[in-house]
């Protein structure tokens, strides 16, 4: 009798609206992080606010109307510390547009420590539907070398903070910041999964650490003081982290940096398949475990059809892997996957 079992990804919520990107680099932030070069992440120079607003206005009027509304993100700065009124001006935008039809949901990208309840409280009066953190992690070790400016223990009080408020929570965490090895990111995988259900996330954002031109990292990096994760240990810890995440019904929205032009990467595990690699590693790992649990050995994986670009990884990577396990992998017409 064959093993007959689902993804382990949570379903996928229906269809959601666009997210409309409105970048604010590193805007309202106290100092640049040693990893982070803003321009080159969003193809952006910093602005005066004044200018990316009324871009904004522009951009979100000129969208096509019959596409239906978005959902307008503020990116790439620190939204929640930006010098009064440009919050409140930023969320008039936004409230202007909606009451247009042009956006159904708000969110912004902000750090740890430049939340507190009276401001969050505030923001969501002003129509801020969801706050991303730049956690990057909990550990405090690798916080501390990365000099972000705050600990584990208040990054996990700010993430419960966004909750109490009402407001949706992003996670975004950096795997493979100086100091912070695949264990570190299996604990803060833990602790958000933690999280769940009071206090659990809508979406996570797994960036694994990449050194780019223009940043301090970029000097740590070339004077021997940093090494990034390699390909395949990112891979298989984003896949671990993936699987953990599932089972928490917590999704994982991005895996890797989008690529800009001119990202001026130096080193670091980039590879324009990462979230496939990633997600296929995952439904492996998972498949391995569910077989050493079977009474009796299993030959074949049936892969129902909307799997099938997904099972095997890039360039069918992952197929000896299954033939090492002893199986072979097939795609049949159910809806569910099967071992037998
Ligand atoms: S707080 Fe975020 S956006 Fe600002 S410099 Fe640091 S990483 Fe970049």
């Amino acid at each position: 009798m064959p093993l007959r079992f689902a993804h382990p990804e949570p379903p996928r919520p229906g269809a959601r609206p666009r997210v409309y990107p409105v970048f604010l680099p590193q805007a309202g932030c106290p100092g640049r992080c040693i990893y982070c070069n803003q321009p080159a992440q969003t193809g952006q120079r910093p602005e005066a606010l004044e200018t990316l607003l009324a871009r904004a206005r522009a951009g979100a009027l000129a969208l096509p109307a019959d596409a239906g509304p978005v959902e307008l993100a503020f990116y790439g700065g620190t939204f929640t510390a930006l010098p009064p009124p440009w919050p409140e001006r930023l969320l008039g935008l936004a409230a202007e547009l909606r009451g247009l039809g042009r956006v159904s949901r708000v969110r912004c990208s902000t750090r740890p420590d430049a939340v507190s309840p009276e401001l969050l409280s505030h923001l969501r009066g002003l129509g801020l539907d969801l706050v991303e953190l730049g956690v990057q992690s909990f550990q405090d070790a690798a916080l501390a070398r990365s000099r972000r400016g705050y600990d584990g223990a208040l990054a996990l009080a700010a993430c419960r903070m966004v909750r109490q408020a009402s407001l949706s929570l992003g996670v975004q965490l950096l795997p493979g910041l100086p100091g912070h090895s695949a264990q570190d990111l299996a604990r803060d995988i833990e602790t958000i999964a933690a999280l769940a259900p009071e206090h659990s996330p809508e979406l996570v954002r797994l960036y694994p650490c990449l050194v780019l031109e223009g940043t301090e990292l970029a000097g740590m990096w070339r004077s021997g003081a940093y090494a990034p994760w390699g390909l395949p240990e990112t891979v298989d810890a984003l896949a671990r982290a993936l699987l953990r995440l599932w089972a928490a019904g917590i999704p994982a929205a991005r895996l890797g940096l989008a690529e800009e032009q001119g990202l001026g990467v130096l080193a670091g595990p980039r590879h324009p398949a990462l979230g496939q690699m990633a997600r296929a590693r995952a439904l492996f790992l998972h498949v391995r475990e569910l077989l050493a649990a079977l009474p009796e050995p299993a030959t074949t994986l049936s892969v129902p059809r909307r799997w099938q670009g997904e099972v095997l990884g890039q360039g069918n990577a992952l197929r000896e892997d299954y033939a090492a396990l002893g199986l072979g992998v097939s795609v049949w017409a159910e809806a569910e996957f099967a071992l037998g």
